[in-house]
């Protein structure tokens, strides 16, 4: 007997999904490049990327192709077991940075959960089981586990669930000062994301990264990059560090390493992942060859002059395409981010609006993101055609009017 075929719309949303969401009125139900269509069959430009996840577009062919393959090959043997495709993207992954040692999970919380344990483990075992002080940044976000919700700076997301993590302390972003005036000989990690995502789009300053290293060097800490937003091409390099030229100890990297099937990793040093043993940590999916195959293919697009100079091209052409914006509505008082992570604070007057200016663009057929209050987001496909970025910042110009001029 056919399983029974249910209709969906929206409105199930509110009465079987944990309300823990607002997602847009409209349901996506198809997607091909830097398109998407609803269940209406109208069709978006994309500039959301799922969160700078599909970093590709959608359904890329190659990705396409690396998924159907694997899965019709093994799609899981569980850590009992190694697999071909997550030794490959290993090998991958260190070939392309500083690390020498790789970790894989499903998500970036889960690679930043690794790489807190991780950092307070071999801290302890090479140092002192006392020295445990992971600083943090306000407005930092690394993820929703307890610990990873304790290390982000927001309170608002980590009240209310009882006792967290002890010692961890929040200092401004882009402050040295503030990091020198807490940073220790008990201090055993700085934690930062290189560039501050949902806090707003905000870049670390060169002076801030380098003078971070160098406290961290003098007082025995590790640093730790949260490269979930940041990594994978997104910066116009692979990970935003090489930008800086600031090497981490441990660094992580998720959302576009699958461009879209869940996947993530924790990067780390020879001498660091040495302290661990079978047993002190684990996961059944993380390294799981379905998705280490599709971020083998992803990476494979990605980390390539054709992709990463693209990158920057594509900047370019938005940052013109919001300052002629800006020159017509006169709305944001910044533009910021680095490659195709774009923030447009908006004007302290339009700064309550940007859920509105989400929902007018929608509207119009242009799907954008918002990070933290005041700053329109855009993270689209890091190959995204030209054309598509010309039609969508019409769309997303006519949202803006339509909205200041309510
Ligand atoms: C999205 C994000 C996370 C959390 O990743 P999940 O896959 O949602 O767990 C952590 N850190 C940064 C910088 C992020 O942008």
């Amino acid at each position: 007997m056919a399983a029974e075929k249910i209709t969906v719309s929206r409105a199930t949303f509110d009465q079987v999904i944990l309300p823990v969401y607002a997602p847009a009125q409209f349901v996506p139900v198809k997607g091909k490049g830097s398109r998407v269509w609803d269940q209406q069959g109208k069709e978006y430009i994309d500039f959301s990327g799922g969160i700078a996840v599909t970093a590709l577009g959608h359904c890329h062919p190659a990705l396409v192709e690396a998924l159907k393959c694997q899965g019709e090959t093994l799609w899981h043997t569980s850590n009992i077991f190694t697999n071909e495709p997550a030794l490959r993207l290993a090998s991958k992954l260190i070939a392309a940075t500083f690390a020498e040692r790789v970790f894989f999970v499903n998500s970036g919380t889960e690679a930043n959960e690794a790489a807190f344990k991780l950092a307070r483990y071999y801290v302890g075992k090479k140092h002192s089981p006392y020295k445990t002080k992971i600083i943090a940044f306000h407005n930092a976000f690394h993820g929703r586990s307890l610990f990873a919700v304790s290390v982000g700076g927001q309170p608002k997301y980590s009240d209310g669930f009882g006792p967290k993590p002890a010692d961890i302390v929040h200092v401004p972003f882009n402050d040295l000062a503030a990091v020198q005036a807490v940073i220790d000989d008990h201090t055993c990690a700085v934690v930062l994301e290189p560039i501050q995502g949902e806090g707003g789009i905000m870049p670390a300053s060169q002076a801030f990264i380098e003078g971070v290293r160098a406290l961290c060097d003098k007082h025995n800490a590790l640093l730790v990059f949260d490269e979930v937003q940041s990594g994978m091409g997104r910066s116009g390099k692979l990970f935003a560090y090489q930008h800086y030229g600031v090497v981490p100890d441990i660094l992580t990297t998720a959302k576009a390493l699958g461009g879209g099937f869940p996947v993530s990793a924790m990067l780390t040093t020879h001498d660091i992942a040495s302290v661990m043993a079978p047993g002190v940590h684990g996961t059944t999916y993380g390294g799981n060859p379905l998705a280490c195959a599709v971020a083998e293919a992803a990476m494979d697009i990605i980390n390539t002059d054709e992709v990463l100079n693209g990158v920057m091209q594509r900047r370019a052409q938005f940052e013109s395409a919001l300052k002629a914006i800006h020159s017509r509505l006169d709305v944001f008082s910044d533009i910021r981010g680095m490659g195709l992570l774009l923030g447009a604070v908006l004007k302290p007057e339009y700064a309550d609006k940007a859920r509105d200016i989400l929902n007018a663009a929608a509207a119009e057929g242009v799907m954008i993101l918002n990070a933290g209050t005041g700053v329109l987001r855009l993270a689209p496909s890091l190959i995204i055609e030209p054309a598509d970025i010309d039609e969508g910042m019409q769309r997303l110009s006519r949202a803006l009017e339509k909205v200041i001029r309510a």
